[in-house]
């Protein structure tokens, strides 16, 4: 599939996600979130799950972790447009709490298909529920921000990369450093030649162990 109908199957999967009853939640919002901005970017962004005003508008991070993550991506460059943003979980949790395992389960395809028709190179998770769906392992959040990780979702080879929410950064001033300062790090890991699909390659002739595994190599385009 070119952009075109990548972002075309996108919007057709978002369509028919607005209706989705996989789980419990459905009953209690007030619409799905399903997510936002550039359907062609190299750079996707993964949250818990929509909050009150998410909920209200029907877009990811619109309300105060929202409006610090716009001024992160400030920080380095970019706007809203140029990056996409979804959620673990496309319905709002009663009173904001957090995600149920049955719920993460239940909602599982979706952030995965996004991610698979999106084909960013980097995919920065936000806070644990994110990391630990992505990453397919239960190291929490702490142990694991800043670091990438290179990991297969989907279809798609991509450079995981945690980061703290920044809902819970909004009112730890030591956290909201930390996540600057990773943060700060994505235009390298986007300018990084990132490994993509693996192909299998022929025998070289002085190769005596038969037909090994290669990787094209891109450039991400953001910087
Ligand atoms: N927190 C999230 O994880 N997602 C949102 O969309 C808003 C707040």
């Amino acid at each position: 599939m070119d952009a075109a109908e990548r972002g075309a199957a996108l919007q057709a999967y978002g369509d028919e996600t607005a209706t989705c009853e996989r789980c419990a939640l459905a009953g209690g919002r007030t619409q799905v979130v399903f997510g936002s901005g550039n359907p062609d970017t190299d750079l996707m962004f993964v949250g818990e799950a929509p909050g009150f005003h998410e909920d209200q508008q029907g877009l990811p991070f619109v309300g105060q972790a929202g409006q610090l993550l716009d001024r992160l991506l400030a920080g380095i460059g970019l706007e809203r447009d140029d990056v996409y943003v979804c959620n673990t979980l496309k319905c709002r949790p009663p009173g904001n709490r957090d995600p149920l395992e049955e719920e993460i389960a239940a909602c599982e395809p979706h952030p995965f298909r996004q991610i698979e028709l999106v084909q960013p190179r980097v995919v920065a998770t936000m806070g644990n529920f994110a990391t630990k769906l992505l990453s397919g392992r239960s190291l929490g959040i702490t142990r694991v921000h800043g670091s990438e990780q290179e990991v297969t979702l989907g279809s798609s080879r991509v450079l995981l990369y945690p980061l703290y929410h920044p809902a819970a950064a909004l009112y730890t001033p030591s956290m909201l450093q930390v996540l600057e300062q990773d943060f700060g790090r994505l235009p390298e890991l986007l300018g990084r030649p990132v490994a993509i699909e693996p192909v299998e390659a022929e025998p070289c002739a002085d190769d005596a162990g038969g037909a090994d595994t290669v990787r094209e190599v891109v450039q991400l385009g953001l910087f």
